[in-house]
């Protein structure tokens, strides 16, 4: 039964139908569409309310340093990949990174996925043309199909209902792995089983050669190890098609507020910010931790803007600034956004994503990234932050857990003609296993100096 403070609630919810949405699917048959968000509005959470606001409280800590937020995962998903071993070597590649960084830096890591979810995409042209064919863009398996087709790319609303039931699969997948003895950290040799030839691996055991000595340490003195047996890891996505979001919206009765129970932490996309934009007015009603990404033309009156929009009660943990300058631009641009929000004394927790400001295209033509472009924005990151005595929080990555070329570079020297040997993005190009290993590493320097 709905109450006069539920209906005040679902009106506010629907103001953004009123404002311009960008990069929203033109859906051909409304009829359909309405069909399956009311499926949608009675299908259950897949993240608990409960779970977004421990997240809160985790993204907090980041923010004052008291712990490093690690959120990675694919450009998009895809419907074809949603295998258990795909998954779990996604998820294992999170706990690689986890544990290094954990292990050299001695701070607690908040473990994040983009996925269960990552399946809807902005672009920056509503077409796409092959030897002389376009067609409407890729927007993601939510929207329409990566077949270069004229009937794949037609935006289907039955895709909303796979992506949530795939969303649903993945996320019982991942739950089985963080808390079903995969994830313990006596494990920690296992996740790298038969990998030793590369460095990054050979360093990655001989971390774990420390670790295991400490646990057999500490089991020796007697120390319980329940807590070791299972982790918290979060699930994330753009919130990008705002029908498919506001569906999973639900009215939470212990807390009286909406959460957006599609995932614990939602992001506005660097295409998506608007001030008066119907994605900021949309999480801006929703009492998930949320995030936005802010480009190299952000300008401090828009981070103040969006914090004051977004967060207005300042709550610690509630609103994340993503960053994605380019490893050119970072240490020109981020200080003064950096410091206009310090000195408003609004909270944010900040996080670098070194992927989307360093995508080039290959002589060969490939879509693609250079690791040490990567790694030059992560260590521009914390030299702002250093340099401004606040805090960098975390890492937003686009990383698989299979051994792909898609980034240049690194131990394995992946060079322009190896891109096409295993190159399977749908969209951007993502660290493979080892290079996000190495990436994790060099990181675990950075935040210890
Ligand atoms: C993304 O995260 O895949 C993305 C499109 O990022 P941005 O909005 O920062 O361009
Ligand atoms: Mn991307």
């Amino acid at each position: 039964m709905s109450t006069v403070a539920d209906d005040a609630l679902a009106a506010g919810l629907d103001h953004f139908r009123t404002l311009e949405a960008r990069q929203q699917p033109v859906w051909p048959d409304q009829d359909a569409l309405a069909a399956v968000t009311s499926r949608l509005e009675h299908a259950a959470p897949l993240a608990a309310p409960a779970d977004a606001d421990t997240l809160k409280e985790r993204l907090a800590a980041a923010g004052r340093g008291e712990a490093f937020l690690l959120q990675g995962g694919d450009c998009a998903e895809s419907f074809a990949d949603a295998h258990a071993d795909r998954i779990r070597n996604k998820v294992r590649t999170i706990l690689q990174m986890a544990v290094i960084l954990t292990h050299s830096a001695s701070t607690p890591v908040v473990k994040m996925g983009r996925m269960a979810g990552q399946y809807a995409k902005p672009r920056s042209s509503n077409e796409e043309t092959r030897e002389g064919v376009t067609l409407p863009a890729y927007r993601g398996d939510m929207v329409n199909g990566h077949a270069f087709t004229k009937e794949s790319r037609i935006p289907d609303p039955e895709r909303l209902e796979q992506a949530y039931r795939i969303s649903a699969a993945t996320a019982n997948v991942v739950r089985g792995f963080t808390t079903g003895g995969f994830a313990d950290l006596r494990q920690v040799h296992e996740w790298n089983r038969g990998f030793m030839a590369n460095p990054a691996y050979a360093r990655y055991e001989r971390t774990a050669d420390e670790i295991d000595r400490a646990i057999r340490f500490m089991d020796a003195c007697g120390a319980d190890f329940d807590a070791l047996r299972s982790v918290e890891f979060f699930l994330s996505h753009e919130a990008l098609v705002l029908d498919y979001e506001r569906a999973l919206t639900r009215h939470d009765q212990r807390t009286g507020r909406a959460y957006d129970t599609s995932a614990h932490f939602l992001w506005i996309g660097e295409r998506t910010r608007q001030l008066d934009g119907a994605h900021v007015d949309f999480l801006s009603r929703v009492a998930n931790p949320i995030g936005v990404k802010l480009g190299p033309t952000a300008t401090p009156q828009d981070a103040l803007a969006l914090a004051e929009r977004l967060n207005p009660d300042n709550e610690p943990g509630r609103l994340t600034f993503i960053t994605r300058m380019g490893a050119g631009k970072i240490r020109g641009v981020l200080p003064a956004l950096v410091e206009a929000v310090t000195w408003a004394g609004v909270n944010v927790t900040w996080v670098t994503d070194p992927m989307h400001g360093n995508t080039i295209t290959s002589e060969s033509g490939y879509k693609t990234r250079r690791l040490s472009d990567v790694l030059d924005e992560v260590a521009g990151f914390f030299e702002v932050h250093q340099a401004l005595s606040t805090v960098p929080g975390g890492l937003h990555m686009e990383l698989t857990g299979d051994d792909v070329t898609e980034v240049l570079g690194g131990a394995e020297q992946i060079s322009d003609a190896g891109l096409a040997l295993r190159y399977e993005t749908l969209v951007d190009p993502r660290l493979n296993h080892q290079q996000s290993l190495e990436l994790a590493f060099q990181v675990a320097e950075m935040i210890r100096q």
